[in-house]
């Protein structure tokens, strides 16, 4: 990878070292050049009339979506968020008193709060598997957990605040055996390293756009086994999704198309095909090798400081860094590296509410392939004045 060029091919790396990947990625200039394009080529002929002449482009982006992932083309919906396509994914599932739906301590936070409407609704009860010594998903305790009341597995690959990383091929492996559907969130791993759907054996996965993705804001997609689809009955219709038939009632588009909607921002699908094209040229094995390594190299420094505490768990850990300087408040800590042109962002325990540590807000700092060794210096520098007390803020 020519780090110089792909540098100068994103704009934000001119004004911040932005080590906020895991809010929102930098877009590159050819995705924001997409992104504008299809706006102004909207406001020139008209919307229909832009969709229409981009119609080839925009059918290519689920397409190259499920390339990404392992999957194939027809296995994948786009949504405006991670959290819609989750939605669309989890509410498409039916549940009776008595049925169990297994998820772990990292669970996204809405995701969870999901879980708990369902069960509140339904009489379903959610189960939250414990982790093992290294802090990740016991899959030991999950396999005992399996028996005919589970009707779902339901897991988060990479949390918003932190860097585990569950082990999901395990999770895959055990839910395959024993029929069980599993869906992943794989929000945070989808373009910060490779993941490959059916090495993972999951039934449903989703994640957003703008993440390590590096797509615009207001993307997120579904990708679905087919095999699974057919238990799926989503939880809305539209003309898009559904057939009439000629007895007035409506069958289910085939395959992923039941899960489709009319409306979309056509700039951001288009932009969202953009980021996903170039992550396939760049290679995400290339590209996760050098962003895991450089965050472990951060996480490294900040471990190596007098005063800054890492609080990263899993046996397996990427490139999510969280830490805490002693005896400075970590929005302070956020402040002073935002003054210093630092991007990071701070977490909070309604990310994962189930999780159990009381340590949050912990700093985030999440840096992507096309940061520097430089950057990582400069942010550690700045946590290494903040724990030396006396120092400058
Ligand atoms: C950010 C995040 C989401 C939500 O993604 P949106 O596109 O904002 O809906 C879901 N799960 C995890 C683990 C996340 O980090």
């Amino acid at each position: 990878m020519d780090i110089t060029a792909l540098r100068a091919g994103t704009p934000g790396c001119a004004h911040r070292a932005h080590l906020n990947n895991a809010g929102a990625g930098l877009l590159s200039r050819r995705t924001l050049e997409t992104v504008t394009a299809h706006l102004e080529l909207e406001a020139r002929i008209g919307g229909y009339e832009a969709a229409t002449e981009r119609l080839d482009a925009i059918e290519a982006v689920p397409a190259a979506v499920a390339e990404l992932i392992g999957g194939r083309a027809g296995e994948v919906a786009l949504f405006d968020s991670a959290t819609h396509a989750w939605h669309a994914a989890f509410y498409a599932l039916s549940f009776r008193p008595g049925d169990r739906i297994l998820t772990g301590h990292a669970e996204y936070g809405s995701n969870m709060l999901a879980y708990l409407q369902i069960a509140r609704r339904t009489g379903a009860e959610v189960v939250v598997v414990p982790d093992d010594e290294h802090g990740q998903l016991d899959t030991a305790a999950l396999e005992k957990l399996i028996d005919e009341r589970v009707r779902l597995v339901g897991v988060t690959h990479v949390p918003t605040g932190g860097g585990l990383v569950n082990p999901v091929a395990d999770v895959g492996r055990i839910t395959r055996r024993a029929g069980v559907p599993f869906l992943l969130d794989a929000t945070q791993s989808v373009g910060q390293f490779p993941v490959d759907v059916r090495g993972i054996g999951c039934d449903m996965l989703v994640a957003t756009g703008r993440k390590f993705l590096r797509g615009p804001r207001g993307t997120g997609f579904l990708w679905v086994r087919p095999e699974t689809l057919e238990h799926l009955e989503p939880h809305v219709t539209e003309s898009t999704a559904a057939a009439w038939d000629d007895k007035g009632g409506f069958t289910w588009r085939e395959g992923i198309r039941r899960f489709t909607t009319f409306e979309m921002n056509y700039a951001a699908v288009l932009g969202l095909g953009s980021a996903v094209r170039q992550a396939l040229e760049l290679g995400p094995a290339v590209t996760g090798e050098r962003t895991l390594a450089l965050g472990a190299a951060l996480r490294e420094r900040l471990d190596a400081l007098p005063g800054v505490t890492t609080y990263d768990q899993g046996r397996e850990r990427c490139a999510i860094v969280t830490a805490r300087v002693d005896g400075v408040p970590s929005d302070e800590v956020k402040d002073t590296l935002t003054r210093h042109g630092i991007n990071v962002s701070l977490t909070s325990p309604d990310q994962a509410r189930t999780e159990g540590r009381d340590v949050h807000p912990l700093v985030r700092l999440s840096p992507h392939y096309y940061n520097t060794e430089d950057e990582l210096d400069r942010a550690a520098g700045v946590l290494a004045g903040l724990a030396r007390p006396g120092q400058p803020r």
